[in-house]
């Protein structure tokens, strides 16, 4: 192949929101660049989530009362936590490795790093929220986490002290008070906690579609298809496509989420990479029952005020990527919503089933392969993807240019994860 289009400095894997704004973010600093994704930019996990921009998310999943509370979280039918164990026996390794970062002091660690890259979420954001004019897309908000029972709140004392020490601006509510706030939630909580100076997105698969439309605008290429394997070459990395076309790249990023560890030869097989599935339930005629995102803090998931309609989205699967969606678990979110705004809400309107990409210690992989330093890793955003992917994309860029991040970014890299298999 002899197009330019084929030799672009960049190939990005992955046109999710840490793939496209990757690709932006190279794009404004004057690289060349083309994505490659054989699904609609946007229609994966970036489609579907809970709209937050958690800048509070410092606190990961992983914590020493996760292993207290395993046994109750497993044997509850409507647990936000369902586990398949034939699943959980093929992954041993990650299960294990999810375990060993839940001490204190792994936790620490890990939301002291979070806390780090979460403080730049607006340096990565703002710049291609303007370059996009995606402005109209956010509503700026308080988030409201509430609790059911005085006994969950008083065990949340470890990660609000955590999220305190960084510096995340909070108030303390009381069930009244969460009730004159959300009205249109009938449901009474016990308490809860206002986060502050958030916003959310109105409608995520719209805004990444607008990073998008703003890259080709930008002479930024396209190319439906799959990224299959890479090798590297004397000046760059052949990488072959699922369509037969085979392009020559200075530099590839590997952005494509959960299935990241199926492009062969990128290093990124050899990484811990596993899966959360999550699922939203979409009510089309209710968004006006919240005026901003509300968590209910046991059933795990947010209920966020769409253009589309009200959206409870959340609970965490650890199933595999091919597994058919598990109707019982919409069916816990339909019953959950209920008891949240009542039965008159009705049925879902739709449903949907994603794929967090998530490394057993919460923390995403951002930097160079082992395989080859022309080969950057964008993954493993956990719950925090839709806010992370801007800052992510925007390091990427660094790295795609040369130049050093203006932070120390080694808390992310692939090398964490000691001698790596091959
Ligand atoms: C229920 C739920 C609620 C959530 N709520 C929030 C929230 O409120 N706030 C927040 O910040 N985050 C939230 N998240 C997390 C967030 O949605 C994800 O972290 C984020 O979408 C991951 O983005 P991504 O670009 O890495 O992956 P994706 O969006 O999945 O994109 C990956 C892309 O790679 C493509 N691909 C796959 N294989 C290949 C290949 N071989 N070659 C090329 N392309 C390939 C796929 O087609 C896909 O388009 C939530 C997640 C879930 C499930």
């Amino acid at each position: 192949m002899t197009d330019e289009s084929n030799k672009p400095d960049v190939l990005v894997a992955g046109a999710g929101i840490v793939g496209i704004a990757s690709a932006l973010w190279a794009q404004r600093r004057g690289l060349t660049v083309t994505i490659a994704d054989e699904n609609a930019p946007g229609s994966g996990t970036s489609y579907g989530n809970a709209g937050a921009i958690a800048t509070y998310g410092c606190v990961p999943v992983n914590s020493p009362s996760l292993i207290r509370e395993m046994p109750k979280l497993l044997t509850t039918k409507s647990a936000p936590l369902r586990i398949d164990w034939l699943y959980a026996a093929r992954n041993l390794p990650w299960m294990f490795a999810f375990l060993r970062n839940c001490t204190p002091a792994r936790v620490d660690h890990i939301t002291r790093a979070l806390a780090e890259l979460l403080s730049r979420t607006d340096a990565g954001l703002d710049p291609l929220i303007e370059a996009a004019g995606a402005q109209d897309l956010f509503v700026a908000n308080d988030f409201i986490y509430a609790w059911e029972s005085e006994k969950t709140r008083n065990n949340s004392e470890t990660s609000l002290a955590a999220r305190r020490r960084h510096g995340v601006s909070m108030t303390m509510l009381t069930g009244a008070e969460i009730a004159e706030l959300e009205p249109g939630v009938t449901m009474s909580f016990h308490s809860g906690v206002r986060f502050e100076g958030g916003r959310h997105v109105r409608d995520p698969q719209a805004l990444t579609t607008r990073l998008f439309d703003r890259f080709i605008a930008d002479g930024g290429t396209y190319v439906s298809a799959n990224v299959r394997s890479l090798t590297p070459t004397d000046d760059g990395i052949k990488a072959d496509l699922s369509n037969g076309e085979k392009i020559d790249a200075g530099k590839v990023v590997i952005a494509a989420g959960a299935h990241s560890r199926s492009i062969k030869g990128s290093g990124a097989e050899d990484l811990p990479l596993g899966v959360e599935r999550g699922y939203h339930v979409m009510f089309a005629d209710h968004a006006h029952r919240v005026t901003r995102p509300v968590a209910w803090a046991e059933g795990a998931f947010y209920a966020t005020p769409m253009d589309g309609g009200l959206r409870l989205a959340g609970t965490v699967e650890l199933d595999s990527l091919d597994a058919p969606p598990n109707p019982a678990r919409t069916e816990a979110l339909t019953t959950r919503a209920h008891t949240m705004f009542g039965e008159e809400i009705g049925q879902p309107t739709s449903t949907w089933l994603g794929f967090r990409p998530t490394m057993p210690d919460s923390l995403p992989v951002i930097g160079p392969s082992h395989r080859s330093d022309r080969i950057l890793f964008a993954f493993g955003h956990q719950h925090l993807g839709l806010t992370l992917g801007s800052i992510t994309g925007r390091i990427i860029a660094d790295l795609a240019e040369g130049r050093v991040p203006n932070f120390d970014i080694s808390a992310y890299a692939a090398g964490r994860f000691g001698k790596i298999r091959r």
